[in-house]
């Protein structure tokens, strides 16, 4: 069963920054993947995410998830360097790495709670592990989305 496809004006409100790089053959992709849709249906619908950032001098060719520190106040979000978006596959890719993220550090994310729980206990391990295990779910998550892309018609997800 697939959810409905997003549309550009599904890019409005947090992905607003990002939104002019959302072209039709970007959208063609995102629609292919369920993954992905509901990774981008998530993170809207949180409300203790904040709005994607577009980096288009700091670090243009890098993308990253800022988790929320518990008790800080702030929410978390992403980042996205301008420069990883040049085509519709790689902004697919860094989208799914650090949506990625937020599906398990987002709120009530099990990596959130774990890593809370290593800090509060100083377990200096726990705290390497769980920004590892972090990693591994986005790099997971992208590997969903690249098989998704595959299963429907796209050729060539090794770019992935
Ligand atoms: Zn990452």
């Amino acid at each position: 069963m697939s959810t409905l496809a997003l549309t550009r004006s599904d890019f409005s409100d947090k992905f607003a920054n990002i939104q002019s790089y959302i072209t039709p053959a970007a959208l063609d992709l995102i629609n292919r993947s369920e993954t992905l849709k509901e990774a981008v249906r998530r993170y809207q619908d949180d409300d203790k995410t904040a709005d994607a950032v577009l980096d288009t001098s700091k670090e243009p060719n890098a993308a990253t998830h800022r988790p929320r520190r518990e008790g800080s106040g702030n929410e978390d979000f992403i980042t996205v360097g301008k420069d990883t978006l040049g085509n519709s596959i790689d902004l697919v890719r860094v989208l799914s790495h650090e949506l990625g993220h937020h599906a398990v550090e987002g709120i009530d994310g099990i990596v959130t709670n774990g890593r809370n729980l290593a800090a509060a206990g100083r377990n200096f391990d726990a705290l390497v592990d769980s920004c590892l295990l972090s990693e591994g779910y986005a790099a997971l998550a992208t590997a969903r989305v690249a098989k998704e892309l595959l299963d429907r018609g796209l050729t060539g997800a090794d770019q992935f």
